[in-house]
């Protein structure tokens, strides 16, 4: 696929994934880890994956960019970036498409930098990848980047243990942004941060992605995160999509049990002698889900019917769709 191709074409959404199932297959038994995502992001659009520790949000950013491990990995559904249907791709063609129009920030800036490589050799190596220029104009493109988040580029020659936690996540973000890319998964970016280094790291997603006009796949636990940066979010559970809407339709107009929950266990700044509302039980065992709805064993609202027949999404307004047996269509 070329990627002049893709661009003349235009299509409306920048990725969408239709009906996306992945499976791990760990000793003998299949993890369930993904069962039937769908999701839409336009051009210039950031979306919120909201849900907890296990619920297949990293899973989703690693299958657009086919890094699951296959088979059984992606085991049904489609994905498609810029119109085009990845799963019909050679790797080749993938390799032309990661880091160039679909990036990824890893959660942990310790792990995504290698050791050995001084950083600005490491966001160089990304621009050759995709780009025919020699080293030194890599180098010094490398240079620009590190500025650009802020680091000065007489620093390019150190090693990342050389700089700060914030400091390496701002690497990170400068490789992931080296070739300007259309399409940004930022998995946790802020998560290994210090409070006061998140809310700048924040900023300056926010800034940069105007600045390049890029859609944004913002996968975080974190509602205040989702209520600065995002436009449309997906909360999701257990591998499925409970609820999906604009970001008003999430805050102000809530709808699933889950969801409730999760509102319910921020704390309230206003009355601090007020208890927090943990959502009772763990998340089922995604090798073993319950019949039925996967939050029935948690839900407090839950009937006989949700133990039988898992809800479907249905839109009760706008683009606001909802996965539970108690709320009507339209
Ligand atoms: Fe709760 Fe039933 Fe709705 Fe599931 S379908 S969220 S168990 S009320």
């Amino acid at each position: 696929m070329s990627e002049q191709k893709m661009k003349a074409t235009a299509p409306e959404y920048a990725l969408e994934i239709e009906n996306l199932e992945v499976e791990y297959h760990v000793d003998k038994e299949v993890v369930h880890a993904l069962n039937g995502i769908s999701l839409k992001v336009k051009q210039g659009e950031t979306i919120g994956l909201v849900g907890e520790t296990g619920a297949g949000k990293t899973t989703t950013g690693l299958s657009i960019l086919r890094l699951i491990p296959s088979p059984p990995g992606v085991v049904k559904g489609t994905i498609r970036v810029q119109g085009e249907d990845i799963g019909s791709l050679s790797e080749k063609q993938m390799e032309a498409i990661r880091g160039k129009l679909v990036s990824m920030i890893f959660q942990d800036p310790m792990t995504s930098l290698n050791p050995t490589k001084t950083v600005e050799d490491q966001i160089a190596e990304v621009i050759r990848l995709h780009e025919k220029i020699g080293k030194k104009e890599a180098n010094r493109k490398a240079g620009d980047m590190l500025e650009m988040v802020g680091i000065p580029r007489d620093r390019g020659g150190e090693f990342p243990h050389q700089f700060s936690g914030g400091m390496k996540q701002r690497v990170v973000i400068a490789m992931a942004l080296a070739c300007s890319p259309e399409i940004l998964i930022a998995d946790e970016p802020t998560t290994a941060l210090d409070v006061t280094i998140q809310a700048q790291v924040l900023d300056m997603i926010r800034d940069l992605k105007k600045q390049y006009n890029m859609s944004m796949i913002m996968i975080t636990h974190d509602l205040g995160i989702v209520a600065e940066i995002c436009d449309t979010v997906a909360i999701v559970y257990a591998g499925s999509i409970v609820e999906y809407g604009t970001l008003e339709d999430i805050f102000n107009r809530t709808a699933h049990p889950y969801t409730v929950g999760l509102f319910g266990s921020l704390p309230n700044m206003d009355d601090r002698t007020q208890r927090l509302k943990p959502i009772q039980g763990l998340m089922p065992d995604p090798t073993n889900l319950p019949a039925g709805c996967p939050f029935s064993p948690r839900c407090p609202r839950a009937t006989e019917e949700c133990r039988k027949a898992k809800p479907v999404l249905k839109n009760i307004g706008g683009e606001h769709l909802v996965a539970c047996h108690l709320v009507k269509e339209g």
